[in-house]
């Protein structure tokens, strides 16, 4: 049998992998997010998830949550169409769900619940992943950080896992997503993807002035934003080797050197000073030029 890959993007894969509207676009052919972050605690998760939409340069960004975090929304993003409802279609073409909610969010829960169900592409972060269905499918990529993810084989596998926990290991992810089915992202300072085929991406494009507060929902929406852009091209990434299913592996991990390469981006700005999560998104854009 063949052993499964691991792979690494480097500046020339950015360059060939990252969306570019085509001539004629609109803003619905670009791709269209539908958000479902933040709660009445943690009310800037939903913007600083948005932030990161928009700067990875989505043609809309749809965000769904309680009024209150509406209103924040509306005010810090004034791009992003808001609604307090139900899921629905709204030509929403992948979905981000679960940064900044907790187990007592119960609508917001629902709502992740029902972005799931929908089949689209989704990617799970933070308080949506311990209310996922158990079996999922690669095209749901799931954010955890460590801890998030040993919850999540704590719940799922069983005591033989624990090792592998404390390991911290590409084992461990590969592990997560062969039980659940989805593409898993393990956070922190060397990121690593697997695919449920236990092919893996391995990235370290970071700073460690990342390990700040909303840093991780700024990279769901930039993960969000390319799902929403590119997850339906499957030629884009059958050009470079890899498998359909491969490729949501690879969209993550597009997003998580992006974080990085963003991240480092804002620091230099500070003459190599701290970023802020808000930050992170501002410095986003420019990556665009840098890798090409
Ligand atoms: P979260 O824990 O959800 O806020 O996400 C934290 C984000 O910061 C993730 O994208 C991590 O990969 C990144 N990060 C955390 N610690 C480090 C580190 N020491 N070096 C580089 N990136 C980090
Ligand atoms: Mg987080």
């Amino acid at each position: 049998l063949p052993q499964p890959s691991l792979r690494r993007l480097d500046d020339g894969d950015l360059a060939r992998l990252l969306p570019h509207p085509a001539r004629r676009a609109h803003k619905y052919s670009r791709g269209v997010l539908g958000v479902v972050a933040g709660s009445v605690d943690y009310p800037g998760a939903a913007v600083l998830a948005c932030r990161g939409a928009l700067a990875a340069g989505v043609g809309m960004v749809r965000y769904l949550g309680p009024p209150q975090v509406a209103d924040l929304v509306r005010q810090a993003c004034p791009e992003v169409v808001c609604s307090t409802g139900a899921v629905a279609d709204n030509r929403v073409q992948a979905w981000l769900v679960g940064s900044g909610m907790g187990p007592e969010h119960h609508e917001q829960l629902q709502r992740a619940r029902d972005a799931v169900e929908s089949g689209l592409p989704v990617v799970a972060d933070a308080g949506a992943l311990p209310v996922l269905p158990e079996t999922l499918g690669p095209h749901v990529v799931l954010t955890p950080h460590a801890g998030e993810l040993a919850s999540l084989l704590q719940r799922l596998g069983g005591s033989e896992d624990r090792d592998l926990v404390e390991a911290g290991t590409l084992a461990a992810v590969r592990r997560a997503s062969e039980l659940t089915g989805a593409t898993v992202l393990l956070k922190g300072a060397t990121t690593l993807v697997a695919a449920p085929s236990g092919d893996a991406f391995s990235q370290a494009d970071g700073t460690p002035w990342l390990a700040t507060a909303g840093s991780g929902d700024v990279l769901a929406g930039i993960i969000g934003a390319l799902l929403a852009q590119t997850g339906n091209d499957v030629g884009r990434f059958s050009k470079e080797g890899m498998e359909p299913d491969v490729r949501w592996a690879a969209i993550a991990a597009l997003g998580a050197a992006l974080h990085g390469k963003a991240g480092r981006s804002a620091s230099d700005v500070n003459a190599g000073g701290p970023v802020t999560a808000g930050g992170i998104a501002d410095s986003l854009p420019q990556i665009w030029g840098k890798v090409s």
